[in-house]
């Protein structure tokens, strides 16, 4: 058995999404920028595509400029909002502590600019309020950029709220929705959002492309220079079957989000259930308020990247936080932002499940995690110093 359950790392590509993909690439693989029929079949594909994607996001298809994925449409909302407060003299940036690195560290290079950048604290839930953007902002603030959900303890954030207060204060409010997108409901108008980034291959569209929504009016600055593509905003030939293919997955999920969401909380509910059952073990993120898919916690006394491979040997795919800081020995910075100490954060698995998961999958997770966990610990001088008192436990038992 082989169960999948790093759905928030990159999802296995649905099967409309996969026929929409090859239809185009055999028949539809013209140039959109040229102007003879081949071409203009690809520019047709393309513009159904951006409409789709338009009446989907509550937004006009004028304020879609395709990218090739999250990573880059959070480079080019941070870097243009950040170039359109410095022409008004704004330099000030509100963030959290645990945004994807695609934020974190693009906020870290417009620091090295000249940029102040205050991270707001996400407390031990993981969540911020809109009381907290509130009193953050100043007379120099430029941007507001606060995820929907986070990608590795799926805690959802009041972005709604947040619009508000932006819009009240005339700051851009940007949201980094990679992990919301297709899986909770988004409308850039009735929430208030100014930029969007979301990306296909999280909401089982292919790799490689993703969008950045800027409403009417904000002016993106270029990350690639060239050719007039995208309004002139990013150079390259568009990828018209990636753009088809993202647009079919987000019409699938959007139209069975709620479906989705019920079937996929219930296997989440059941997981949390079992596996709090471990002794010396803690969820980490929201209880209620957090994606359907996700579960994360740490267990005191293991090494996670130890878990991780045991489980794959019980045919389990899953990861320890984000795929991204897989491979350093950094303990994830988004266990660190909600308080957990190093020596826990270091023991972390994150589940993370779609609507092909079974509730069979769930029982077998069930078993072999408890399993593993046991069985480290059996072998942990960690473990045997807590046992006898020579270590005090980080994770008290209720
Ligand atoms: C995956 C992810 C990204 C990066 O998206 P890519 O398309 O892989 O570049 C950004 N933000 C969040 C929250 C993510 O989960």
């Amino acid at each position: 058995m082989k169960i999948y359950a790093d759905n928030a790392a990159t999802t296995k590509i649905c099967k409309a999404a996969l026929t929409a993909m090859n239809e185009c690439m055999e028949h539809v693989w013209g140039n959109p920028s040229s102007l003879h029929t081949i071409g203009q079949e690809a520019a047709e594909a393309l513009m159904r595509a951006r409409i789709s994607m338009a009446r989907r996001l509550g937004c006009d298809p004028s304020e879609i400029t395709f990218t090739s994925g999250g990573s880059e449409a959070d480079n080019q909302a941070l870097r243009s909002a950040a170039m359109i407060g410095k022409r008004k003299g704004k330099t000030h940036i509100i963030s959290t502590a645990f945004e994807h690195h695609a934020v974190l560290h693009t906020l870290k290079r417009l620091e090295q600019e000249g940029f102040t950048v205050t991270l707001l604290d996400v407390g031990s839930t993981g969540t911020v309020s809109a009381r907290q953007v509130a009193d953050a902002i100043t007379p120099e603030t430029c941007l507001v950029t606060v995820m929907y959900a986070n990608n590795e303890i799926g805690s959802i954030l009041p972005i709604a709220e947040i619009g508000v207060i932006c819009k009240e204060k005339g700051v851009i409010f940007h949201t980094d929705a990679v992990q919301a997108a297709g899986h909770l409901p988004i409308n850039v108008r009735e929430q208030n959002i100014a930029m969007l980034s979301l990306s296909a291959h999280k909401f089982h569209g292919p790799k490689g492309i993703g969008l950045l929504y800027a409403q009417k009016g904000i002016r993106l600055t270029s990350l690639i220079e060239g050719g007039a593509q995208e309004r002139g905003k990013r150079a390259g030939t568009e990828d018209i079957p990636a753009i088809v293919g993202m647009a079919t997955a987000f019409d699938e999920a959007c139209g069975h989000m709620e479906q989705n969401a019920a079937k996929i909380s219930a296997m989440r509910d059941r997981l949390i259930d079992g596996l709090s059952k471990i002794p010396h073990s803690i969820l980490n993120g929201d209880p209620i308020n957090r994606l359907p898919g996700n579960v994360n916690f740490c267990f005191e006394g293991i090494e996670g990247e130890s878990l991780l491979l045991l489980l794959d040997e019980e045919g389990v795919c899953a990861s320890s936080g984000s795929a991204c800081t897989s491979g350093s020995l950094d303990p994830s910075h988004v266990l660190l932002a909600i308080g957990r100490p190093h020596e826990i954060a270091h023991g972390s698995l994150r589940l993370s499940l779609c609507a092909e998961n079974t509730d069979e999958e769930i029982d077998h997770i069930l078993r072999a995690v408890p399993k593993v966990v046991e069985y480290l610990r059996s072998i942990s001088p960690v473990w045997r110093d807590l046992q006898t008192g020579k270590r005090e436990y980080v994770i008290k038992e209720a």
